[in-house]
């Protein structure tokens, strides 16, 4: 599987040529995160209801991609207004104060509930666009934001997510027998589990936020690549790497750009590319995704078309006959 996320506000006409003659055969939608991740995930919600959606997912499915959803979920299973009735379902921050920004207490019955049913309604809202089942309702990603109650002072914050992802994984399976759940291993959530172990279902999404894209992951001599590698495996002597997915930053404009207005011109490096996924192919990963926001219209506009098609045939993606 040779992927790329892309925001729904930039859905169109342009981003369905591209996908259509580069090879790739997944698209996933990405809201976007942070404080109003809740938010953006209603937004998608909404989206997806639309004549456009279904446009758009009906020639995807007609060439053979599929339609994902990856996203930071845990402020919209559960809500943040609960706060009031029921602050123990909260995260306790280091100082022994329960707070409703981000996460929750992964030892919080009431809240493993909450989240289930959660993700069963989260479930049955998004259209099944994918043949492949897989779901990413991923945790908050701003760190130090890991529960340090008594009980969860125990777990580590891969501990608690895995908690918190197995409950997910139970309500989407209400909804989708067949569903299984990303374990989105990244900044706080990069160091394997320790006492809690994956169940069915759960699968490794490694995503190498700390890394340079302008060499090789196996690049000698570069200490941060080194380091990536060997997270990599020391999680992929916990997750299968057969049903392992990496989630790449070589097409993240918005990353590039340090997130911020305007954005530059793509620092591009496909030969990276191509060597980064043999890597990954002969770890035993073969479903390849990488980040590809704001390289719509308006990048085509500033800089030309983005090189999506360069990026699919670095991954080893074969074009349709046109
Ligand atoms: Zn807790």
């Amino acid at each position: 599987m040779n992927g790329i996320l892309i925001h729904p506000h930039e859905v169109g006409e342009y981003w369905c040529s591209l996908l259509e003659r580069s090879g790739l055969d997944c698209v996933a939608l990405h809201p976007v995160g942070g404080k109003l991740a809740h938010q953006s995930l209603q937004e998608l919600l909404d989206y997806v209801k639309t004549p456009e959606f279904k446009a758009f997912a009906s020639r995807m499915h007609a060439h053979g991609i599929q339609v994902e959803y990856e996203f930071h979920a845990l402020s919209w299973l559960l809500p943040r207004e609960e706060f009031s009735r029921h602050p123990h379902w909260f995260r306790m921050d280091e100082s022994g104060v329960r707070q409703c920004d981000f996460n929750c207490c992964a030892s919080s019955q009431g809240a493993l509930q909450m989240l289930e049913e959660r993700a069963a309604l989260l479930c049955s809202l998004l259209p099944r666009t994918s043949v492949r089942n897989r779901y990413f309702f991923w945790v908050d990603d701003i760190p130090n934001t890991s529960c340090h109650c008594p009980e969860c002072s125990r777990l580590s914050p891969s501990d608690q997510a895995l908690i918190l992802y197995h409950h997910i994984l139970r309500g989407i399976r209400r909804s989708n027998p067949e569903g299984q759940l990303a374990y989105l291993a990244y900044e706080n959530t990069v160091q394997p589990p320790k006492t809690v172990t994956p169940e069915p279902g759960i699968f490794l999404e490694f995503a190498p936020f700390h890394r340079s894209w302008e060499v090789p992951l196996t690049q000698e001599g570069c200490i941060e690549n080194a380091g990536a590698v060997r997270q990599l495996q020391a999680l992929l002597e916990i997750f299968p790497a057969q049903q392992a997915q990496v989630l790449e930053y070589w097409m993240d404009n918005s990353m590039f750009s340090n997130w911020q207005r305007p954005y530059g011109r793509l620092s591009f490096h496909p030969e990276v590319i191509r060597r980064d996924a043999a890597f990954y192919h002969w770890l035993g990963i073969n479903a390849i995704t990488s980040f590809g926001c704001y390289l719509g219209e308006e990048y085509a506009r500033d800089y030309g078309p983005a090189p999506v098609d360069e990026y699919a045939a670095a991954l080893g993606a074969v074009p349709p006959a046109l």
